[in-house]
């Protein structure tokens, strides 16, 4: 046995050197904090859900064309990603008013936007994660104005795929959040998207009861945490009734 060298401890993941060269092994924990590190805890078989979930995600999106860093899932907790260098944006699509937009604007949460909004936040904990505008983006040299075509592009048919796909299993993709990083093959550069997409970095909304089904369970300390997650799987048809140890293959519940 050797020790695999840890690259990064983030809140909710652990990445290591992958098997090869250009991999990165994505290890997903069951920690979970909200703003800001302010609130911790833990959800228990949170990181084999998200595991899975986002396996699943991630691999339906590259059906439809969108580049993705996710090779394959490797065990329970664990997914083999390709190494990109992280654009240092988090991307907030929005179909629906509801968290920070509702907070900033006034809107009541649970109202339908005229049209999808995309939102730019500067990755920085220390900062907050401030929003930030094109024009922030472009000076501060974080992405290029072509980048920034390309992540919208990206970001909004992502969108309009997860709406389709959680309507399908009675669910409102009320609003979520995305990253994006750069693949380097030899003299090319191709922007993909990376990091996870899973109830973590999605609001998710039972369509017809509206009952939350995603972290802010937990910001908010609504109870039944686990059993959202778990139930977001179980409709994604990826997870067993059993719990988070009982898991098959990824097929879509009709
Ligand atoms: O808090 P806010 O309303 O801005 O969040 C918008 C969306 O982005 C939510 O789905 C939330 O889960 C996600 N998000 C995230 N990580 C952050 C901030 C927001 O996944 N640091």
């Amino acid at each position: 046995m050797t020790r695999r060298r840890r690259l990064y401890e983030g809140k909710a993941k652990i990445l290591f050197e992958g098997p090869e060269p250009g991999t990165i092994v994505q290890y997903f924990k069951d920690d979970a904090t909200a703003f800001n590190n302010q609130k911790k805890g833990t959800i228990t078989g949170k990181g084999v859900i998200n595991n899975r979930i986002s396996e699943y995600l991630m691999m339906r999106l590259a059906e439809i064309g969108i580049p993705t860093h996710f090779i394959r899932r490797l065990n329970m907790r664990e997914q083999l990603v390709r190494e990109v260098e992280i654009i240092p944006l988090e991307v907030v699509v929005r179909n629906v008013a509801a968290g920070s937009l509702a907070t900033r604007f006034g809107i009541a949460e649970g109202t339908a936007l005229p049209r999808s909004v995309v939102e730019f936040y500067y990755k920085n904990d220390g900062l907050n994660d401030p929003m930030v505008s094109e024009e922030h983006i472009t000076a501060f040299g974080w992405a290029s104005p072509q980048d920034i075509d390309d992540i919208m592009a990206l970001a909004l048919r992502v969108n309009d795929f997860l709406v389709g796909l959680f309507l399908g299993i009675g669910i409102k993709l009320i609003d979520f959040k995305i990253e994006f990083g750069r693949l380097y093959e030899e003299d090319m550069m191709r922007i993909v998207l990376a990091d996870e997409i899973s109830p973590d970095s999605c609001r998710l909304w039972d369509a017809k009861t509206n009952e939350k089904m995603d972290k802010d369970r937990f910001r908010r300390d609504m109870g039944k945490v686990e059993e959202a997650y778990q139930e977001v799987a179980r409709r994604l048809g990826i997870l067993l009734e059993g719990g988070p140890g009982d898991v098959r293959g990824p097929t879509a519940v009709q």
